[in-house]
């Protein structure tokens, strides 16, 4: 999605030499509703990404501080129409805005296939964790281990002597701060229970020492959109239990881990992370839509991060009240409890 501007001559009939300055809008934009949720997300991504930007700077590398940098300015500036908001997106896996919009866009390509599966049952496959210098050999090797009980388990279904592997998987990668490892992990959709079961089985045998029994986890699925919202999520947690503690048993304040998310990110690099095994998506739509809207009936607002707000560029009016701003809360995390320690 981009924003252009042009000057285009007028189509109420003024004169021949009547030009209005117009804006070119790319994409279906965003509506009100979701724009409300812009200065928590963008508090929340700019501070982390400041945050990755200087890891990334003394690691000296260049490719990911330009990212992180892309995702610092992502829906910086941007032009409203009345309605929805348009403007420029960095498209990074880990931009929270980025990221939303592409859990949307697949939810729903996913949730009409999944709906009609016979019995979906909801995989989770771990593995024991890996050391910092490890985990970009380990994702790999973990990615490697699951196409390999694929192809196993094609062959005998081609033989008649198992059922057709029909799922949808995604690799996400949390960190443990206590034991300072990481474990990537593979949550999964099946078609049917036989097969959650056939996985199961197999990623034991195929990890041996490496998987135990307790640390996978099998369940029956009733809402399909819950899940698959469960699946489809940021590949990595950012606010992480201090304690590792979970639900009730929570005391401390969560922490964002911003060195471990960097590593994260860097061996996600070049790597498909959400993974259709037996069968095909339909193919959706390109957003192509492009509007010619006059300037006169748009606003054009530039997001500052000490206000927490978009500001209308000519008038200096905020796009929201103060109920809208990120919470005491969220501010009180993202400025104490942001952690860049490398581990
Ligand atoms: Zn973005």
């Amino acid at each position: 999605m981009a924003l252009d501007t042009l000057a285009q001559r007028g189509t109420n009939n003024k004169g021949k030499n009547d030009f209005t300055e117009c804006h070119v809008l790319h994409g279906k934009g965003t509506c009100k509703e979701s724009m409300k949720k812009f200065p928590k997300k963008k508090f929340i991504s700019q501070k982390l990404a400041l945050a990755l930007i200087e890891i990334a700077k003394e690691e000296g590398d260049k490719e990911m501080e330009k990212s992180y940098r892309n995702t610092f300015y992502c829906f910086n500036d941007i032009i409203t129409d009345g309605n929805r908001a348009y403007g420029d997106h960095c498209k990074n896996r880990f931009c929270i805005n980025c990221s939303a919009i592409r859990k949307a866009t697949l939810i729903n390509k996913y949730l009409p296939i999944v709906e009609k599966w016979e019995k979906p049952c909801f995989l989770t496959l771990t593995r024991v964790s890996f050391k910092r210098h490890e985990l970009h050999k380990g994702i790999r090797e973990t990615k490697k281990a699951f196409q390999t009980i694929f192809q196993r388990c094609q062959k005998r279904f081609r033989r008649n002597k198992g059922p057709k592997i029909v799922c949808l998987v995604s690799l996400e990668c949390n960190y443990n701060p206590i034991k300072k490892t990481y474990n990537p992990h593979f949550h999964i959709i099946t078609a049917t229970k036989e097969i959650a079961i056939l996985l199961n089985t197999e990623w034991l045998k195929q990890l041996k020492e490496n998987a135990s029994y307790k640390g996978q986890d099998l369940q029956v699925i009733k809402n399909p959109l819950k899940k698959l919202i469960e699946v489809l999520k940021y590949s990595t947690k950012i606010f992480t239990d201090p304690d590792m503690k979970k639900g009730k048993k929570k005391t401390s304040d969560p922490v964002v881990y911003a060195a471990a998310i960097h590593e994260i990110y860097k061996a996600f690099k070049g790597l498909k992370l959400q993974n259709s095994y037996g069968f095909s998506l339909p193919k959706i739509e390109k957003e192509t839509k492009t509007q010619v809207i006059p300037k006169s009936d748009t606003k054009e607002w530039n997001y500052k991060s000490k206000l927490r707000s978009y500001v209308d560029t000519e008038t200096g009016e905020l796009m929201y009240k103060e109920k809208h701003l990120p919470s005491a809360k969220v501010e009180y995390l993202m400025n104490h409890q942001l952690n860049t320690t490398s581990n």
